[in-house]
């Protein structure tokens, strides 16, 4: 596919910003920037916007009303994903408002860094229940001094947290995939396959900058 056949596939703002867009056939919902981590290897945090041909710079935060109409009719797609540059879960109410309006035969993923519990000082995944079939997982690394050194979290225990979450998610949601970028220095793919192995949760290798 070319670039503009790409560009032409995303749901553009009135300002121009990207609020949906279309991969593998399904839609990925651009819901936030905003982040709970400063990912060294994020393209956003070395000033690139552009992830597969979408430039995902926001202006604003877009409405639940936009993005609803952004998405459009959803049983044109495989799956709904939220995953923008940003944290999804930054913008609960919103994301949870979005999910609940998608019909029950398509399924709906949430990308997340896992670190909702810790940010909004709760255990949100019972919120998740029911409307969120299916959640994949930075997980990023093995350890957490691998993990500080390449997610540079500003808050302290943040990796327990995460951990934690996958604990809590385990309870509401049957699909949970942890993932980790293969070929980050230190980052021991095996060994992060093993922690979502005695989760009992599935695990998945990514592709630097490539959304899945
Ligand atoms: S969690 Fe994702 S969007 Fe946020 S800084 Fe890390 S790579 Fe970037």
């Amino acid at each position: 596919m070319s670039n503009s056949n790409k560009w032409s596939s995303g749901v553009h703002s009135r300002s121009g910003d990207i609020l949906t867009y279309n991969l593998h056939g399904n839609c990925y919902v651009n819901l936030t920037n905003r982040c709970t981590l400063k990912c060294n290897f994020c393209p956003k945090f070395n000033k690139i916007w552009d992830v597969q041909g979408y430039n995902l710079k926001l202006c604003a935060d877009p409405s639940v009303d936009d993005i609803v109409a952004a998405i459009g009719d959803p049983t044109r797609y495989n799956e709904v994903v939220f995953c923008g540059l940003g944290e999804p879960t930054m913008r609960l109410s919103a994301l949870l408002e979005v999910a609940e309006a998608i019909p029950e035969q398509i399924r709906v993923r949430l990308n997340t860094d896992g670190l909702g519990n810790l940010v909004q000082g709760m255990d949100i995944t019972p919120e998740l229940a029911g409307k969120v079939d299916a959640i994949s997982v930075s997980l990023n690394a093995q350890s957490e001094d691998v993990y500080n050194r390449h997610c540079r979290p500003p808050l302290t225990g943040t990796y327990p947290a995460l951990l934690d979450f996958i604990e809590c998610a385990k309870q509401y949601i049957d699909d949970i995939t942890l993932t980790a970028i293969d070929g980050l220095e230190g980052v021991d793919i095996n060994a992060c396959r093993e922690i979502a192995d005695d989760y009992g949760v599935k695990f998945r290798p990514r592709e630097l900058d490539k959304v899945g």
